[in-house]
């Protein structure tokens, strides 16, 4: 990080605003790094919360369960695709993948195959900071090239070429089928489904996501879907899989699961996964969080998806989508400008060049807006209860800021 590069001392947070200790309000276009979809000091969030806090704000998960983990767990066994039956709560994105990852290992060692240890994942690919979460990110953008050489070798495959809309081409799946065919050690594929997000906010066609589920299937490698970003209906659907409505074997939620309040991930796999880790040793599958279904996240978690289902998300996504498509389409006439692509809840203006970090973010707090751009992406996520008006003003401040940047 820039070492000039200004922190903002954040006072309070209410709805889709930001208030600085300077008295200044930033309306939010990042959601907080994509996860307080209901805004911020939400009535209902608070209320369960401070009722959750007087009952018990922790209790340990091994030999006792409670009930914010039992609704939750009901809740996400209901909403994702049909197989996945099994939840295991953990504390972060990362640590899901994690978790995900040694569901895969241990799964292929019940089944007397403890050589499948691999890993397939796409180029662009971001999963998380942890070891085993960068050694499946992009060598390039997933921190690699400092910690390379402490990370597991695994696969990378081409990033999908083929855009959101499209279908798939032969030549996108090419690659995956000769990994998949070439290598013996393969335990899992990790991708995820129709959003690279971090890698660089790439849509891409959800043919592909359905070749490669046929792929895994007919290769007999497991299918991991890291719906972290995707997950609870930032693109359009409740879940990025249900646009190609396959059925992953693993499933990772993070990020928007407790709408932004409070750190919680969760990782869910089917039954056969979940049965064949039971059967083989030592029984039990290996990981024990200390934090492990803390009950004030599964309280946010419970109540964020309650209020989401409650409210008439499809609309409303699909009108934020309307508004990010009309407010940044000026920017499309910007030299400047690669391109302006837009997908549910998420407006991005992919530059031809890096923007100037430092000056940028001035500008846009200068603008009244919380835009956090990175490498040659700006781009908007903002919550879902951000009405017409405001995603206006908070689009023309985007444009404004990078018609400034790029014509000055
Ligand atoms: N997977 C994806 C797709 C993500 O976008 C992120 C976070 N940006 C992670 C995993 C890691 O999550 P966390 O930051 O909560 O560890």
């Amino acid at each position: 990080m820039n070492s000039d590069a200004p922190i903002y001392h954040v006072e309070s947070a209410h709805g889709v605003h930001i208030k600085l200790q300077d008295g200044r309000e930033l309306i939010d276009g990042m959601s907080s790094w994509w996860c307080a979809i209901h805004g911020y000091n939400h009535p209902e969030m608070n209320a369960a919360l401070t009722q959750q806090l007087d009952r018990m704000s922790h209790i340990m998960f091994g030999g006792l369960t409670h009930s914010p983990a039992i609704e939750l767990t009901e809740l996400l066994v209901e909403l994702t695709p049909s197989l996945l039956q099994k939840v295991f709560f953990s504390d972060s994105g990362s640590v899901a993948v994690e978790v995900a990852m040694k569901v895969a290992i241990q799964y292929w060692q019940a089944k007397g195959q403890a050589e499948r240890q691999n890993f397939v994942s796409l180029r662009r690919g971001y999963h998380g900071d942890t070891i085993g979460a960068m050694s499946v990110s992009d060598p390039e953008t997933g921190m690699h090239t400092i910690f390379g050489d402490a990370l597991q070798k695994n696969h990378f495959v081409e990033q999908p070429g083929c855009r959101f809309g499209g279908s798939s081409n032969a030549e996108d799946l090419l690659g995956l089928e000769n990994t998949f065919r070439n290598n013996q050690n393969i335990a899992a594929l990790i991708l995820e489904p129709i959003v690279q997000a971090t890698g660089g906010m790439w849509f891409y066609s959800a043919e592909y996501l359905q070749q490669a589920r046929i792929l895994c299937d007919k290769f007999d490698v497991l299918l991991i879907a890291d719906e972290i970003a995707t997950g609870f209906a930032r693109t359009g659907k409740l879940f990025a899989c249900n646009h190609a409505d396959i059925s992953p074997d693993i499933m990772c939620l993070g990020k928007t699961l407790t709408g932004g309040y409070l750190t919680l991930a969760a990782t869910l796999t089917t039954n056969e996964v979940a049965d064949t880790i039971d059967s083989g040793e030592p029984g039990v599958f290996m990981h024990g969080p200390t934090f492990m279904a803390n009950p004030m996240a599964c309280t946010a978690a419970a109540t964020s998806i309650k209020l989401l289902l409650e409210s008439p998300w499809k609309e409303n996504i699909r009108r934020i989508e309307n508004e990010l498509r009309h407010g940044l389409e000026p920017c499309q006439e910007f030299e400047s400008v690669k391109e302006v692509r837009v997908l549910g809840a998420i407006g991005v203006i992919e530059l031809t060049q890096e923007v100037a970090m430092t000056s940028i973010t001035k500008d846009f707090v200068g603008s009244g807006v919380w835009v956090r751009p990175f490498g040659r992406l700006v781009y908007l996520m903002p919550p879902y209860i951000m009405d017409n008006d405001t995603l206006k003003t908070l689009t023309t401040a985007v444009v404004s800021v990078i018609e400034r940047h790029f014509f000055d």
